[in-house]
């Protein structure tokens, strides 16, 4: 018999979540405890196996582990293939005024490094497959949920997620991408391209400038004409997600106030929306930025993102609506969504609290948030629900 998680059961697998530290390494100061996400991943682990999942690990970077594991369907072969993927990393808790790692609950929340971004998620999660394994019920539709690492930093762990079924030929029918957004379907964010350009120059005494080449008037124009991108594409009729915005967001070169700049490096951020393919995205702003410079230019390229959109009208939007009774919506962040165009039918991004509440100097999770997403992921996995 089939007992959904209560409200305490909720709360307190939150809780401990919260106390298992797992800052990413990148932003670990003196008050992250153990950094990284070793110490959940192995917790997480043992949990899944605890009830009843197939448990995969997959070694992301050196000691930071992503952990998959599978509950296979009532339904065998004929069922659906359902996934969450919900990060185990956190951000930095240098900056908070309040107790990181305590978890408690107080005022209707639970507060800590984690509670809302994006542990309360994987809470759920593990509450719903807890009361399953209780009541020895299986799944309609097969599971499959990931606890993936390096979310906040590198973002490595989706594309290795997306790998890892790649390489198995499974295509997940729908996927949560676990991130907080009041519960509310988020059905699409922008990609991103980030590039640096670097103008090449002569370097020369200042008092005889003909002797050298500048590099800094170069970039200057590199940035100028990148500018004029960006002007350009306000003109263009927005798509779902909106218009491409540019920033030319860094410029660096010189050497001294009486020396002519040999380098120069403009760097540009460029947000791309549906229809963009970010390698051409790339290659065009090559094209402008060489256009545009006197001097030879070297291309570094940081970030090719594609964008995340998923129609209004999918069936898995529109269930997770009417279940969440939330209006579908587009994010101006971006998530670990982007990365699993390849290996999913459908994708959402949904996940309990706010992202007002996430990376801030207090951190915290609404407990009816956490009810609401239970309910939801009840009626998204066939689950009696009240
Ligand atoms: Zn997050």
């Amino acid at each position: 018999m089939y007992s959904h998680p209560t409200n305490t059961q909720l709360t307190t697998w939150l809780s401990r979540l919260v106390q298992i530290p797992s800052v990413t390494p990148d932003q670990a100061g003196p008050r992250a405890g153990e950094p990284g996400e070793a110490a959940m991943s192995a917790a997480v682990a043992r949990w899944f196996a605890a009830f009843g999942g197939e448990v995969h690990h997959h070694e992301i970077l050196p000691g930071r582990s992503s952990v998959y594991a599978i509950w296979r369907g009532a339904k065998g072969d004929a069922g659906r293939w359902l996934g969450v993927d919900v990060h185990t990393d956190t951000v930095g808790v240098e900056q908070m005024t309040d107790p990181p790692f305590d978890g408690r609950m107080a005022h209707g929340r639970v507060y800590g490094r984690g509670a809302v971004d994006t542990k309360a998620s994987l809470a759920v999660v593990l509450a719903l497959l807890e009361a399953m394994h209780s009541a020895g019920i299986q799944p309609q539709d097969n599971l499959l949920i990931a606890a993936t690492v390096d979310e906040e930093t590198g973002a490595t762990g989706a594309p290795g997620f997306a790998d890892w079924l790649g390489a198995r030929n499974l295509v997940l029918d729908e996927l949560v991408v676990a991130e907080p957004t009041g519960c509310t379907p988020v059905h699409g964010h922008k990609g991103l391209v980030r590039v640096e350009f670097t103008a090449h120059g002569l370097t020369a005494h200042s008092a005889q400038p003909h002797l050298g080449r500048n590099a800094i008037t170069a970039g200057a124009r590199v940035a100028l004409a990148m500018e004029a991108e960006h002007d350009r594409m306000q003109t263009l009729p927005a798509r779902a997600l909106g218009i491409p915005q540019l920033t030319v967001a860094m410029m660096h070169g010189g050497h001294g106030r009486n020396v002519v700049p040999d380098r120069c490096t403009v760097a540009i951020d460029r947000r791309v929306v549906d229809g963009e393919d970010p390698l051409e995205v790339t290659a065009r702003l090559i094209a402008l930025a060489q256009a545009a410079s006197p001097l030879p230019i070297t291309t570094e390229i940081w970030r090719q993102i594609t964008a995340f959109y998923q129609p209004a009208d999918s069936g898995l939007v529109t269930r997770m609506a009417a279940w969440s009774g939330q209006t579908p919506t587009v994010a101006p962040y971006g998530t670990n969504a982007w990365a699993y165009g390849d290996v999913t039918r459908q994708r959402i991004v949904l996940g309990p609290g706010s992202i007002d509440q996430a990376h801030g100097a207090v951190e915290w999770v609404e407990i009816a948030e956490l009810e609401k997403l239970a309910g939801i992921f009840a009626h998204w996995w066939g689950l009696p629900v009240r």
